[in-house]
């Protein structure tokens, strides 16, 4: 079996695999293996209540929801018995509930039960069974769309269009990504910035657009990915004071300009962390209408549609279910 990507998603898929009497062969298009997982803030998390999931994130496939959801404890105690040490027992937010990890220490207890081909990508060429784990398609969202990418740099829908050209169908939400607003340019930001720098006070700001129109929205959801929607590639946050996040963006290079009435005008553009449209799979991670084809992590969509849930646990969640579909 093949496994095309080296984060979150196809190392889990390739461990579990390989417990289960799999040989998998992992492919790793970069050269590094760990995805966007080795540059998150390693956070596995999932709404603490089912129907507050449900209402934050009403698009998405109930039964993929019921999957992350009912197996996220279960596939965290897998990741705790294989040595994982979480440097925190929950994530420090009431509404959800979960473990956070170092995100290189993760990586690395993964990697080493695994082989993993870098610099090897999927090609037109590889026939089934493969499982899909090549992270979306951020990449090319933000490119088309003027946006910054705000995940690794090689996710670029190669996962999607493999499985497209042999007959896939697609999940809701396409045009919808998962993403922070961070400093516009000149501002430089380096991928180890990523955390850091996100500008995540919104719900303190009015939202303007380059011509000055303010488009505040009434209410603005806690995790603020609607603010990330909303700017596109660029705006300006106006706050009545500074913060360390509006600090550091200036010590980037970001533009924070003074205004006329003492508030300060943050420039800031919409950074793509990872898509939310994907693949359509069944509650066994199996690509719909393809024989042999598993997609996992963010390659497969629909589950958090209209809002925000943790890309981690989606990639923990799908990856433990396509091998163990795999081996079934
Ligand atoms: C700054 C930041 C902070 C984050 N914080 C959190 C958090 O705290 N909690 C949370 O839940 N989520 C968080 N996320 C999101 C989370 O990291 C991702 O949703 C998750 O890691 C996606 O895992 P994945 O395996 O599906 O995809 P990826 O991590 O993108 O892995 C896909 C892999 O496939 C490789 N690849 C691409 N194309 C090919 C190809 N053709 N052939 C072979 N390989 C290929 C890529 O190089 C990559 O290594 C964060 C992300 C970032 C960037």
């Amino acid at each position: 079996m093949l496994i095309a990507g080296a984060g979150m998603a196809g190392l889990v898929a390739a461990v579990r695999a390989r417990e289960l009497g799999l040989e998998p062969i992992v492919i790793e298009k970069g050269t590094r293996v760990g995805g966007s997982m080795l540059l998150s803030s390693g956070v596995v998390w999932r709404h603490r209540e089912w129907a507050a999931f449900r209402k934050e994130c009403p698009g998405g496939d109930e039964q993929l929801q019921r999957l992350v959801w009912e197996r996220l404890d279960d596939a965290l105690a897998w990741l705790v018995s294989l040595g994982a040490e979480p440097v925190a027992q929950d994530t420090g937010n009431p509404r959800t509930t979960g473990k956070r990890f170092d995100p290189r220490a993760l990586t690395e207890l993964l990697a080493a039960r695994v082989d993993v081909r870098l610099g090897a990508r999927l090609d037109a060429a590889a026939e089934p069974p493969v499982v899909l784990a090549t992270g979306g398609f951020g990449r090319r969202l933000a490119e088309e769309r003027g946006l910054m990418l705000r995940a690794n740099a090689w996710s670029s829908g190669d996962g999607l269009d493999w499985a497209l050209a042999r007959g896939a169908s697609l999940s809701a939400g396409m045009g919808e990504f998962f993403g922070r607003a961070m400093p516009a340019r000149p501002a430089r930001v380096r991928e180890e910035d990523f955390v850091r720098l996100a500008q995540l006070y919104g719900h303190d700001a009015r939202v303007l657009t380059e011509d000055g129109r303010d488009v505040t929205p009434r209410r603005v959801a806690w995790h603020e990915n609607d603010l990330a929607q909303l700017i596109g590639p660029s705006a300006w946050y106006v706050v009545e004071r500074t913060n360390e996040r509006i600090e550091a963006a200036r010590v980037a290079g970001g533009r924070v300009v003074a205004r006329d009435d003492g508030r300060l005008a943050v420039h800031v553009t919409a950074g793509v962390t990872h898509t939310i449209g994907g693949l359509r799979v069944d509650e066994r991670a199996r690509v719909v209408g393809l024989d042999g084809v598993w997609a996992a992590g963010v390659d497969a969509g629909g589950i958090a549609t209209g809002g925000y849930a943790s890309g981690l646990a989606q990639a923990l969640v799908l990856g433990l279910a396509a091998a163990e579909d795999a081996a079934s």
